[in-house]
């Protein structure tokens, strides 16, 4: 049987993808479709707008770039300088990278050209790469927000606009920034929002930018991947490093995430392996683009096996085969505890999860048990153990939890930026006249993902309040846009 006859039999030939395309897809390993490619490609190449409920790992990125992408090399027209024929945003730079990744391999063999606009990393060589136009550009929120600002980039040819991880966008207060995006954008746009879970702002954004969309749901809601073997370790907060520890000499731990609540706490936990004689990477949102992507190249190619990561850093990233997800501590959402977990057991592989709880965080463990509706394990009990002794010669570091040590209250939180003051540059053209599409945000309003009752304190707000520097082109902080 020839390449050919296989790549026509397959299943997404039958779902109306064609040509190189389809012999890209096949080539890739993408031979059948999974559930939500069945369920998403045949109503995009039709037209039609959608809503995808789909965790990560669904395989959610080819479902909405296969379509664009046949619609896209069906086009003859030329592109206009500056603009984009379809847009897709994600929460961090990392999905970004990875959509990106994605796109190319699947656009093997067809003359398609893709951006990555992303916060962190040289403005000038973004702005170089799209002043020809482009046809699928990947972006960030904030920095995307930046470049139409000012001008570099027009979004009123952009017929194609894919908001990838809605809930993340909410909770890292990207919200407004997406709206104005949507607005810019080419009125009779196709649109796809995915999202893994359904915030009530969610679903109002949905309605807000979605028409008449076809809702599709992979996954119960909040659901965790059936593969994954879940249990709770009770620790108290000092047992911790050496409970860690001592799991990590077991070599079945080969490819490991260990997530920690805070950007300090993660530094602290991969201190305290090195000390224990475990080489871990890290990533978290103070970290540079560089480093960030150099500990997960690391922790990809298997040179470490340990990642040590933030909610917000370890967002979306793919690394097939990682064994083992440790929560150090819990996270403060509920919903993040789900977005952790689902790092492991990717793509119908097993996968396991352990959560070192101290007694402190058992209401958080019990909003998490609510959520994903089942009972968690208790598969150790250390309480009744003492505390281990800190070798005296190690630098105690008190802990604290700086303004910023949060993930998700980054600069971003008071909803400025640079150029965000009337300083004389242009705003987005081809808007309405009138309105102030890229006005900065009334001092004071409470940042999009804050929760109403307090329990999130927006500490990261006044940071970055009347720092010229950055509001007028200065460096923005690593974790902008984390
Ligand atoms: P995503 O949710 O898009 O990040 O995809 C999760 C993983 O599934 C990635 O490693 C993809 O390469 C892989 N994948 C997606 N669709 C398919 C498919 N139809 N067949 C095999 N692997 C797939």
């Amino acid at each position: 049987m020839t390449n050919e006859n296989t790549a026509e039999q397959n299943g997404f030939a039958t779902l109306g993808i064609t040509g190189a395309l389809l012999k890209a897809a096949n080539a890739a390993g993408f031979t059948d479709p999974k559930p939500i490619q069945a369920q998403a490609i045949p109503p995009q190449l039709e037209g039609r707008d959608i809503f995808g409920i789909a965790q990560t790992g669904s395989g959610k990125t080819a479902a909405f770039a296969l379509p664009i992408l046949s619609k896209i090399i069906g086009l003859g027209t030329k592109r206009r300088p500056k603009t984009a024929r379809a847009l897709i945003l994600a929460p961090t730079r990392e999905l970004a990278v990875q959509i990106e990744d994605t796109i190319k391999l699947l656009a093997k063999g067809a003359h398609i050209s893709t951006a990555l606009v992303l916060g962190g990393v040289s403005r000038y060589s973004q702005v170089k790469k799209v002043a020809p136009g482009v046809d699928i550009l990947i972006a960030t929120p904030g920095r995307l927000t930046d470049l139409v600002r000012e001008g570099d980039l027009i979004l009123a040819d952009t017929k194609w606009l894919v908001l990838d991880e809605g809930d993340r966008m909410l909770d890292m207060g990207f919200i407004s920034d997406v709206k104005r995006i949507a607005k810019a954008t080419a009125p009779d746009r196709q649109t796809a929002l995915f999202s893994a879970t359904m915030p009530n702002e969610i679903a109002e954004l949905a309605k807000g930018l979605l028409k008449d969309p076809v809702r599709i749901e992979v996954s119960p809601q909040s659901t965790t991947a059936a593969e994954i073997v879940q249990s709770v370790v009770l620790a108290r907060t000092k047992q911790k490093r050496q409970v860690l520890s001592k799991m990590l000499a077991d070599e079945a731990m080969s490819s490991v995430i260990v997530f920690s609540r805070t950007k300090h706490g993660a530094d602290r936990v991969t201190k305290d392996l090195a000390r224990d004689g475990f080489n871990a990477a890290v990533i978290h949102g103070n970290k540079s683009q560089n480093a960030r992507q150099k500990a997960l190249n690391d922790f990809r190619d298997g040179s470490v096996r340990i990642l040590v990561a933030t909610d917000i850093a370890a967002r979306g990233i793919d690394v097939p085969g990682i064994s083992h997800v440790v929560n150090f501590d819990l996270p403060d959402e509920a919903e993040s505890y789900v977005h952790r977990i689902g790092r492991t057991g990717r793509n119908g592989r097993d996968g396991i999860a352990i959560t070192l709880c101290d007694p402190s965080e058992n209401g958080k463990l019990r909003q998490v048990e609510r959520i994903i509706r089942m009972r968690l394990p208790v598969i150790a009990d250390h309480l009744g153990s003492p505390d281990p002794q800190r070798d005296p010669k190690e630098k105690t570091e008190a802990h604290f939890e700086a303004a910023n040590d949060r993930e998700h209250h980054g600069g971003r939180r008071d909803g400025r930026r640079p150029g965000s003051g009337n300083n004389g540059k242009k705003r987005f053209g081809g808007q309405p006249s009138g309105e102030r599409q890229f006005a900065p945000k009334p001092q004071g309003e409470r940042p999009a993902g804050a929760k109403p009752n307090g329990e999130r304190k927006p500490d990261g707000f006044k940071r970055f309040k009347g720092n010229n520097k950055r509001r007028f082109g200065g460096k923005r902080p690593a974790n902008r846009a984390a």
